[in-house]
């Protein structure tokens, strides 16, 4: 399966376990817009919980609010988002599709890059034992070529976002023969800037109605809310404000799924510093949630950084965690040094004094902040896209199983009496649901074969099923099934919490942090 159809798969497999539905689909949907479902929900709110007491439990210094959607309009105008939140668009003006003209470019860098590295596999395969992939890579007229002009390309891409030239963009486009994929031409439109924020109206009548927004980030409802933690809760910097919530962009391309779209939630963490220590705090930062990341278990290799050559206009430093999707490698969180731009430009618009005093040194100043934002969304689809698998068995079949790393899976275990006509068996099972539910997300399950059973199991990510049989009548255990191993064992009704727990419980992941 290549990853475009693995991808397509993984969509349609959320959508019927429910994962993740599209939005108000019974009328064909909402563009970018999509539900959680029994299943999506319970992953999502595992992951928040991952994140929220790995930043507010695990570390003193580091509280959490929670700040509403709508704020005042000045906010924005004072965040810079009112003037500068753009996109650079572009149109085909054969199939009248809309994209942004930067991720056409990025996209096609993209492609380059996965033509060397199956170069690369070929080589490997080729030479077997005896490849040298720094030589290879060094020598081969393939890779030479494709890297040559990867360089090309990306160095004439970086110079126009530099410049903000957008005629530019337009023509690395059109020099790179970059097609639209529906009418297959280039027959593109000027690229234009086009706004990313919502706008509705507050008030109860058309005249008195103010314009306000719909949040494009949470971090401005922490950055408002700093003089009002810092004083009531005591804060000394350095100190963090986390928030979780939804914000929402009108974006102009929104495809691939939940990797992007127009309302979405993101976890943020503003780490409020003195001037002067922002780049030991971006490197510290950098580092903690990489680890973060790497100890959910996806396998490092997956991660990478990509530091930013253009900074945003709030920021001295910025790089963004990539996660390899289907679709390659793509931001899942961004890290930033944003100076004291949101703070300061706060007090120049409000007119009230934001700053800290030191106690220690008997300076005042405004602080410097270090943010942390990572997209909930895009982490459940890094998540459900890494766990998702079809694997052959011995006997011909093939089971598709979500590998889900076991705290952030949805059910924990499913307890199933072997066949639902008997009331013994069925009654000391829904003894044992009822029991293990004050600790774990558990389904009670007596439909079908055993089998049948296990295949839905996996197909949500369960870790263990449990199954109560005749003898577990007599001898007081249950079969359990692990999921991944698909190995079952015998185990006293007594020890079920402890097994379970020890593999689900988050905290095991949190202290290894
Ligand atoms: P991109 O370059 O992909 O548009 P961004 O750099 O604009 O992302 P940030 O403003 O840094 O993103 O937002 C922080 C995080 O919020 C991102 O790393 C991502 O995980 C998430 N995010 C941003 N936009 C979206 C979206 N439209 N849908 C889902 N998640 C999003």
């Amino acid at each position: 399966m290549t990853q475009d159809e693995l991808f397509k798969v993984l969509v349609a497999h959320c959508k019927e376990y429910g994962f993740i539905f599209p939005s108000s689909e019974i009328y064909d949907g909402l563009a970018a817009v999509y539900d959680y479902g029994q299943m999506g929900v319970e992953l999502k709110n595992n992951i928040k919980q991952y994140w929220w007491n790995a930043m507010t439990r695990l570390n003193e210094n580091i509280v959490g609010i929670d700040s509403c959607i709508f704020m005042h309009p000045k906010i924005w105008e004072a965040s810079g988002h009112v003037g500068a939140f753009n996109d650079p668009l572009i149109d085909n003006k054969d199939s009248k599709k809309r994209y942004r003209a930067d991720v056409l470019i990025e996209d096609y860098l993209g492609k380059i890059e996965e033509k060397i590295e199956k170069e690369v596999a070929k080589g490997k395969k080729k030479f077997g034992d005896s490849f040298d992939e720094e030589q290879f890579r060094a020598t081969n007229p393939n890779v030479l070529r494709e890297k040559a002009k990867y360089e090309e390309v990306h160095n004439r891409f970086k110079a126009a976002e530099e410049a903000s030239d957008f005629a530019e963009y337009r023509q690395i486009i059109i020099d790179c023969g970059i097609v639209c994929p529906i009418s297959g031409t280039c027959n593109w439109t000027d690229v234009r800037q086009f706004n990313l924020m919502f706008s509705t109206s507050m008030g109860s009548t058309a005249d008195g109605a103010n314009t306000i927004y719909l949040r494009p980030e949470t971090a401005q409802g922490i950055f408002v809310n700093y003089l009002n933690v810092q004083k009531t809760g005591r804060m000394k910097i350095p100190f963090g404000i986390a928030q979780i919530g939804k914000a929402f962009r009108n974006e102009i391309v929104a495809r691939q799924f939940i990797f992007r779209m127009r309302e979405f939630e993101q976890m943020e963490m503003q780490f409020f510093i003195k001037p002067g220590t922002e780049l030991d705090w971006f490197a510290k930062w950098k580092e903690t949630r990489m680890k973060w990341h790497v100890n959910i278990g996806m396998g490092a290799e997956n991660y990478r950084f990509h530091d930013h050559e253009k900074l945003a206009h709030y920021a001295n430093a910025a790089t963004d965690v990539e996660f390899k999707f289907p679709f390659g490698f793509k931001e899942l969180e961004g890290i930033h040094s944003r100076t004291n731009f949101d703070l300061g430009n706060h007090q120049k618009f409000s007119g009230k004094k934001i700053t800290y005093f030191d106690p220690e040194s008997g300076e005042s100043y405004t602080p410097y902040v270090i943010e942390t934002s990572i997209g909930v969304d895009r982490m459940v689809l890094a998540v459900l896209s890494h766990a998702y698998k079809e694997e052959a068995l011995e006997n011909g079949e093939t089971r598709v199983v979500l590998s889900i790393p076991a705290p952030l899976a949805p059910i924990k275990a499913a307890v199933m009496p072997l066949v639902k006509n008997n009331e013994e068996l069925t009654g000391l099972a829904q003894q044992i649901m009822n029991d293990l539910k004050f600790d774990f997300n558990c389904q009670y399950d007596e439909k079908d074969s055993i089998g049948k059973r296990y295949r839905r199991q996996d197909a949500i990510g369960t870790p263990f099923c449990i199954t109560v049989d005749h003898d577990s009548l007599v001898d007081h255990c249950v079969t359990v099934r692990d999921r991944d191993t698909m190995q079952q064992e015998r185990v006293p009704i007594a020890e079920l919490r402890a097994l379970i727990d020890k593999k689900v419980n988050l905290n095991n992941l949190l202290r290894n942090l």
